[in-house]
């Protein structure tokens, strides 16, 4: 059974799971870390500085917290060659838990079915070089996606364009991957995107960033607060199972965007032919359940 969890849903569950337990603070940002004696140093760019004992970076794709630790992100980030743009719709086509895609070389269209077929997700996916754009600023990025999609006329593209328009909400970004040498530096530790980003396209990335926070707190339960040795076994846990869903979020990426016309008719003849269509399908769907069972989780006390 799939079972659907959507963004906002979830932040707000862990949310109400944890803002009687947790200190949080709204429209801030970190802006330098300082090992000290005491512990590391945080100064904000409002908040007067604090000490901690650690510091978890789980601040996403674009961490603040690795840049400020690690370095540029680009010595750690791996494009897979594609942008992606996303945003609500009416399901207009009147989708049930589905989703269509439509693939011309270099450039995939595509609508699911999200919130119970209650709405839609509309996206745009195309291959190109690396892009330069401002990335606050939505606008730009649809006339990117404008720019990309305008002449095509094929299937819903016209009309996913319009919808992009004036939709309530739109992402956009390059798909890529976070791998890094090291997830941990001292007192500091990233987790989820920020350390192993598999990629949109992998669906994999919310589970790696829960097991890995499950792990690391667990390791950290378990070593009694050293974090330097916690640190060192959260990644000992986590690498192989990470870089398993990895390998899910590169080829979802080769697979929905192809260049080759000659595959692309090849991939849609194939799905045409019902015992082929079943063959590819539990591959695909074997290859998925293998990455996200690739963990054996602790029982931590
Ligand atoms: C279009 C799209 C579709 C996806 N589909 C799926 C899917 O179907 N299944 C799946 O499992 N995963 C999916 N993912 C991936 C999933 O959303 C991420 O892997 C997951 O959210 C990673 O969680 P995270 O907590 O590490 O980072 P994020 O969810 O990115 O959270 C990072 C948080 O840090 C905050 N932050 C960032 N910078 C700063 C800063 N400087 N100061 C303060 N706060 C900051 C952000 O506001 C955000 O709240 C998808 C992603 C995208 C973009």
């Amino acid at each position: 059974m799939d079972i659907e969890i959507m963004r906002d849903d979830l932040g707000d569950i862990l949310y109400n799971l944890t803002k009687d337990k947790a200190n949080y603070i709204w429209g801030d940002s970190i802006t330098a870390i300082q090992e000290t004696e005491a512990g590391a140093e945080v100064r904000f760019a409002h908040s007067k500085p604090q000490i901690f004992d650690m510091v978890i970076g789980a601040d996403g794709l674009h961490s603040n917290v690795r840049r400020l630790t690690f370095g540029e992100e680009a010595q750690f980030k791996r494009t897979l060659g594609c942008y992606i743009a996303i945003f609500t719709t009416d399901n207009y086509l009147n989708l049930d838990h589905n989703q269509q895609f439509y693939t011309i070389p270099g450039k995939t269209v595509g609508i699911y079915s999200a919130r119970d077929n209650t709405e839609a997700k509309g996206l745009f996916i195309f291959k190109s070089g690396t892009l330069t754009y401002d990335r606050h600023d939505a606008e730009e990025q649809k006339n990117l996606v404008n720019s990309v999609f305008g002449n095509e006329m094929g299937w819903e593209t016209q009309h996913l364009l319009h919808a992009m328009k004036d939709a309530p909400d739109f992402y956009f970004d390059e798909i890529c991957q976070i791998q890094m040498p090291t997830w941990s530096k001292g007192r500091v530790t990233l987790v989820g995107d920020a350390a192993y980003c598999p990629s949109p396209l992998s669906g994999q990335g919310t589970s790696l960033a829960l097991v890995g926070a499950y792990v690391l707190a667990g390791e950290l339960k378990a070593a009694q607060g050293d974090y330097a040795k916690a640190s060192a076994l959260y990644e000992q846990e986590m690498r192989t199972f990470a870089e398993k869903n990895q390998k899910v979020g590169l080829f979802a990426a080769e697979s929905m965007v192809e260049n080759s016309h000659f595959k692309i008719l090849l991939r849609n003849w194939m799905l045409r032919v019902p015992f082929l269509m079943t063959v590819m399908f539990k591959m695909v769907v074997k290859m998925i359940a293998k990455a996200a069972k690739g963990i054996t989780l602790k029982e931590y006390d």
